[in-house]
């Protein structure tokens, strides 16, 4: 059912209203560090079943829950030693930890899709520790955009995307790091790259003294749903690696070797740049593109963010379900 949906300031009314909003179940979008979420009571299933609809999401793609702190965390799931070491390193982060969850946990079951794990983060943006402080549990928060399709990083792409679905935004500007947090699985002793994203592998894997095992990739159960396949997708089709843009393509460019690139990832050629900017530059391309248009994007380099710039445009240029 539509509703109108409210751009809340990040003050203190627009906070509290916002939590107010999120008690009696209804969707907030906020702010975090990564991308905007689309937040819910993760204790309601009537909330977290409501945040599946809003994006069209499959019921199988379990969502991310965002708490204040790591003793939070630890009400909804154990902690082993590894666990408690990228905590105490990157927390609050861009960094979220798949853990076995807890009998008692009292999360909605919707929200882990049925897995043994409960994917955690704790958030590093003000105005996100300011709302989930205001709110005072829990927030079940996906990326804030339809199912499939490029995230958001700013008010306005969440309300290209999700207005008349959702209750409010709370409208904070853009989104420093631009990429979704980097997802570690730990279980038995092991630690699994479930995606790249805002926190490098590099840093994750200094701190752990090892390195970070590759996802299962199970078509039928995968570790991580969701991961697969076409994701993040504009409307035009998307070419990779292009050192040159081919007729009738708009051509992203990344570095001093694209001066002719009708838009730039970072000209200097500055991964957290570009991170930080790549969905909003894939929705410009698409605009520019339009009907029957196609994007080429320059080639990026694949350490530090670059491994979750390439992840993404990867998905972004995968064959469509559609
Ligand atoms: P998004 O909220 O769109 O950033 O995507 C969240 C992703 O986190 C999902 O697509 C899964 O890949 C992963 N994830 C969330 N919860 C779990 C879980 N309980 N077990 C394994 N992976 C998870
Ligand atoms: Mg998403």
């Amino acid at each position: 059912m539509a509703e109108v949906t409210r751009l809340l300031p990040p003050d203190a009314a627009g906070l509290a209203e916002a939590a107010r909003l999120l008690a009696a179940g209804r969707l907030v979008a906020f702010p975090t560090e990564t991308v905007y979420g689309l937040g819910g009571d993760a204790t309601c299933a009537a909330a977290v079943a409501s945040i599946y609809a809003a994006k069209g999401r499959p019921a199988k793609n379990p969502l991310i829950v965002h708490v204040a702190d790591p003793a939070a965390a630890r009400r909804f799931a154990r902690f082993d030693a590894l666990a408690e070491r990228l905590a105490d390193a990157f927390w609050p982060g861009p960094l979220t930890l798949v853990l076995p969850l807890r009998e008692d946990a009292g999360l909605a079951p919707a929200v882990t899709a049925g897995l043994p794990g409960v994917a955690l983060r704790v958030p590093d943006h003000p105005v996100a520790q300011a709302l989930l402080a205001a709110f005072g549990g829990p927030l079940a928060a996906p990326s804030a955009n339809p199912s499939g399709r490029v995230s958001p990083t700013t008010p306005a792409h969440v309300m290209a995307g999700l207005a008349g679905r959702i209750a409010a935004v709370i409208d904070a500007g853009p989104c420093p790091v631009g990429v979704e947090s980097t997802i570690v699985g730990l279980s038995g002793g092991a630690a699994r790259l479930l995606r790249p994203g805002g926190l490098p592998v590099e840093a994750i894997e200094a701190c752990l003294g090892q390195p970070l095992l590759a996802a299962a990739e199970d078509q039928d159960r995968p570790e991580a749903p969701g991961r697969l396949a076409s994701h993040y997708a504009p409307d035009a089709p998307v070419r990779l690696n292009a050192a040159d843009p081919r007729p009738g393509e708009v051509w992203i460019g990344f570095g001093p070797a694209c001066s002719g690139a009708a838009l730039s990832l970072s000209a200097s050629g500055d991964l957290a740049e570009a991170a930080a900017g790549l969905f909003d530059i894939l929705r410009r391309a698409d605009a520019l593109a339009g009907p029957g248009g196609r994007i080429a994007v320059a080639p990026i380099p694949g350490h530090g963010l670059g491994r979750a710039i390439n992840d993404r445009l990867a998905r972004a240029a995968a064959p469509r379900p559609r």
